[in-house]
């Protein structure tokens, strides 16, 4: 069923177009995530959700009813925000009970949830500590469970782990994924964090200038990106363009690149090119063959990011991504080949 549905919503701010007709259907307990570049509309698709954002054409259904009329208290929704927003005067138990009080439940009933809640995000008996006695990771772990204790139907979270650094994020991750699939909520994620988007949801949306570019599964949306602007958002991308036919593009200088569907456009993500040096045998399944030299290796530990100059491309270096095997780099200046499987080819439709 579906838990959410946005239907041609727009918002426009003077003369910014925030949301552009945006239609999205979010299917009961499924981790979504919203993902663009600052200012794609993220903010404000959550937020005419949530109810503080009125669109200004368009309509927002919940559980299958239209919420357009309905105040945010009222659309059964647990918000949780980057800048952790906890009652900086109140406690733990008091911040998590807030939500249950105010609708009227015992103080009996509120410590029951809250002791459930604290359970529920691995925090048993910090109910009497203030916001400040816990650390960033703490402080989104209670916010979490303020959020959830009322049950709602949707939880939304605009950019919840953005404040906290890496480890600790990765952390979070797997702890909020957990809680989620424990809870069975629908889930509505922004992030501006391609790698968090890919780890965290069932399926994501890639958002560009208030529009929706493509949905998907994260392995169907970063194997199969749409666009140039999804296969370079989410991800590295090389892009080639030429003269198209059915089975590939021809480049300006006669070299074919073999793709099945091929438009004028078509990418291939830096790992799956092969970088071969002098003498080394290559299998014949990696049909697309580009000659290029080294401009540059840089060097991460695991791996090995070349740019790679590559005539038959066109101006701009290409990047492979190489597992570093040997430990040894190839230096600037040597000549490679490099190849990669047409079915490792993606068509663009820009
Ligand atoms: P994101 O969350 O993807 O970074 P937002 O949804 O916050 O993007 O913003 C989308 C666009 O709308 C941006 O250009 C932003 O400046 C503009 N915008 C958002 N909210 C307001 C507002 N209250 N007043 C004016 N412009 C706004
Ligand atoms: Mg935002």
């Amino acid at each position: 069923m579906t838990a959410v549905e946005a239907e041609h919503v727009s918002k426009r701010y003077g003369t910014v177009v925030a949301l552009d007709d945006v239609s999205m259907a979010f299917a009961d307990g499924e981790m979504f995530c919203l993902l663009g570049p600052s200012g794609s509309g993220k903010t404000t698709l959550l937020r005419a959700i949530a109810g503080f954002v009125i669109p200004d054409s368009g309509s927002i259904r919940i559980a299958g009813e239209r919420v357009d009329d309905v105040p945010v208290n009222k659309r059964d929704i647990g918000m949780v925000f980057q800048n952790y927003a906890l009652f900086p005067h109140m406690t733990v138990r008091d911040n998590i009970a807030f939500g249950v009080e105010a609708k009227g439940g015992s103080r009996a009933e509120a410590d029951r949830k809250v002791a459930e809640m604290l359970e529920l995000v691995q925090l048993p008996g910090y109910g009497a500590r203030k916001p400040r006695e816990l650390s960033g990771g703490q402080q989104q772990r209670v916010a979490l469970a303020r959020a959830l204790v009322t049950r709602p139907k949707v939880l939304l979270l605009d950019e919840p782990l953005g404040a906290l650094d890496r480890r600790l994020r990765q952390v979070m991750q797997v702890e909020l994924r957990q809680i989620q699939r424990s809870v069975g909520i629908t889930a509505i994620f922004v992030t501006h964090d391609q790698e968090e988007a890919l780890t965290l949801s069932d399926r994501i949306a890639i958002l560009d200038k208030g529009r929706i570019v493509q949905v998907g599964a994260p392995q169907d949306v970063y194997e199969r990106p749409a666009t140039g602007f999804a296969a370079q958002f989410l991800g590295d991308a090389n892009i080639l363009a030429g003269k198209p036919d059915g089975q590939g593009v021809t480049l300006t200088d006669g070299i074919r690149i073999t793709c099945a569907g091929a438009t004028a456009r078509v990418a291939v993500r830096p790992e799956k090119i092969i970088v071969a040096a002098d003498g080394d045998k290559l299998s014949g399944e990696l049909i697309n063959r580009l000659a290029g030299t080294i401009v540059q290796a840089v060097y991460s530990g695991n791996s090995v990011t070349y740019h790679i100059a590559c005539p038959s491309a066109g101006p701009e270096t290409l990047l492979a991504f190489v597992q570093n095997r040997s430990g040894e780099l190839l230096a600037p200046k040597t000549p490679v080949t490099l190849a990669w499987a047409a079915s490792q080819t993606i068509p663009l439709q820009d």
